[in-house]
């Protein structure tokens, strides 16, 4: 089942961010609430600014052919003591992974981002994290879509009013699919005792699990997931 597997690789990890304020509301409802929501494309901001002052070397993988090298040159226009070492694009065959594990190593990088959307970036970095040579390997989602240009973050007023995902689901409709695919399957796999708690809220457990999903899924709960690879 997929949020076993999800659930063994947030586990195994370092660090989690909560980049949805869905997952801030659930914490609440579980009485260990988290501070706030921490969207990735900021935290990842914070750390290429880290590189000012401290050596630290960038690899991208992932997004279409041409974005990652797109977002790699708009970052070294725009933060002149960046070091990004290498890109590659997120559309590869099995096959060729253990040869862009090793291209990547041969880079000698720092931090590895990747972006091949959730959850297929946190399985790729849990697959790989002892092959991998560098200190801290991040899923980043969509974020060189942005930094590239291709695709326009939220505007502010709809990250004030924690809107960003409605924003999300209007300018890309495929997220629907995403939605409807979520919801069939929490709706046939929830099974989980800490759920049952809930039901109090709805008028009818259907209805309230199609809400949560729907929620769940437009927040995109974890987006940022970060794995130690150093030993
Ligand atoms: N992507 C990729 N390889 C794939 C599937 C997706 O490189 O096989 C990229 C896609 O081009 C996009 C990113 O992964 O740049 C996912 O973006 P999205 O906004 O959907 O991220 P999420 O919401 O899943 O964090």
């Amino acid at each position: 089942m997929i949020y076993e597997e999800f659930k063994t690789i947030l586990n195994s990890s370092f660090l989690n961010i909560a980049d949805g304020n869905g997952v801030v509301w659930a914490s609440k409802q579980m009485k260990d609430p988290l501070e706030e929501r921490v969207a990735g494309f900021d935290f990842i901001h914070r750390l290429f600014e880290l590189g000012k002052d401290n050596d630290i070397k960038f690899y991208f993988l992932g997004a279409k052919p041409g974005i990652a090298e797109k977002a790699k040159e708009n970052l070294e226009n725009t933060h002149e003591y960046i070091k990004i070492v290498g890109a590659h694009d997120g559309y590869f065959s099995a096959d060729d992974e253990n040869q862009i594990i090793e291209e990547i190593n041969s880079k000698n990088p720092d931090v590895l981002l990747v972006a091949l959307g959730s959850p297929k970036q946190e399985k790729f970095i849990y697959k790989y994290k002892d092959k991998l040579n560098c200190k801290i390997a991040i899923g980043v989602g969509g974020c060189f879509d942005v930094i590239s240009g291709t695709v326009k973050r939220a505007p502010k007023i709809f990250i004030k009013l924690k809107l960003e995902w409605l924003y999300r689901g209007l300018t890309d409709l495929k997220r629907i699919k995403r939605v409807v695919d979520f919801i069939i399957e929490q709706a046939n796999e929830v099974q989980d005792p800490q759920f049952r708690k809930y039901k109090k809220f709805s008028i009818n457990s259907k209805l309230f699990l199609f809400l949560t999903s729907l929620l769940h899924s437009l927040l995109h709960p974890v987006s940022c997931i970060i794995i130690a690879t150093a030993t």
